[in-house]
């Protein structure tokens, strides 16, 4: 497997106040463990700052015009409690953007199987008009959306495996049986989304986890929910919005996973993105907030992409 990894400095510049979760940290904690030799091999590609127009495949553009206009020339802008802009939080937003465009490139055009992209602003909580949850923009939607429009992909399936539901994705496809979304998540927890019987137009599938489950419930769900979707659904492109909160060590939930979960997950999609997208996967940073925690699951979830 040719594996991509994108990133770039300036997501480190996506500042947050002192004690935030979401903080640029994270990402060197990432940065240095895929440092280390096993990952030699990895295709490492500085993120392109991302097209705007491609935002409005999914954001109108006064929801747009609106965030930009909030970014602060110094200090930090609350959006809300949780979500903060600095004065590089836009070009950071883009290039996060640009990184999951540049990726379904990439697997369209075979110059990877498949591609990890670590960077922040996250996106999954990012609704239609709302940014919330440390998310501006929906990076997974843009880029399934991109997908469509540029490579002509009928059907992407988003496989959210953050602990927390992604509201956001759920909200812009709603209504839309191009697109499936599939979640596992903590419940009750933030957003407070994510039930069962929440499912779209069939096209939504929520696997929401008791709080202190681990290992068997995640797995069971993604055996008996999530799989089948795939299969039923056939998706040209995997996407996955890969948070690693749902890690025991995890500050902001009570899920019990291990690295050794993310690796069997991560190959139970390879698996269904060989069946039935040509390999064709892509893998976006989302949650994820002890830094050893991350960093152990990030590189267990690489070394399974990099494997095959
Ligand atoms: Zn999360």
């Amino acid at each position: 497997m040719t594996t991509r990894l994108y990133t770039h400095p300036i997501y480190l510049e996506h500042l947050t106040p002192a004690g935030h979760p979401e903080r640029p940290d994270r990402l060197r904690a990432i940065q240095r463990v895929l440092d280390d030799e096993p990952f030699e091999r990895l295709d490492r590609v500085e993120a392109p700052e991302g097209d705007e127009q491609t935002i409005l495949y999914v954001h109108p553009e006064p929801f747009v015009e609106g965030i930009r206009r909030q970014v602060p020339e110094e200090g930090m802008e609350r959006i809300d409690g949780d979500t903060v802009l600095s004065p590089k939080s836009w070009q950071a937003a883009l290039t996060a953007i640009g990184a999951a465009n540049a990726a379904v490139d990439d697997v369209f055009s075979k110059k990877a199987d498949n591609v990890f992209v670590a960077s922040r602003p996250p996106g999954h909580h990012a609704e239609k008009t709302t940014a919330m949850g440390f998310c501006l923009f929906n990076n997974a939607a843009i880029a399934a959306r991109y997908a469509q429009k540029k490579h002509g992909a009928e059907r992407v399936a988003i496989v959210d495996w953050d602990v927390h539901h992604g509201n956001g994705t759920q909200d812009i496809f709603w209504d839309d049986p191009s697109v499936l979304y599939c979640s596992t998540h903590q419940m009750p927890l933030f957003p407070g989304t994510g039930a069962k019987g929440e499912t779209g137009v069939g096209n939504i599938v929520n696997a929401p986890l008791s709080p202190d489950t681990g290992s068997d419930h995640f797995r069971d769900a993604i055996r008996s929910r999530v799989l089948p979707a795939l299969d039923n659904f056939a998706p040209d492109l995997i996407i996955i919005s890969a948070g690693f909160d749902a890690h025991h060590r995890d500050p902001l939930a009570e899920i019990n996973l291990t690295e050794a979960d993310f690796d069997w997950a991560t190959g139970q999609l390879m698996d269904r993105a060989a069946r039935h997208s040509s390999n064709r996967l892509v893998s976006l940073l989302e949650g994820g907030y002890d830094l050893q925690g991350l960093a152990f699951s990030v590189a267990a979830h690489v070394t399974r992409l990099m494997k095959g």
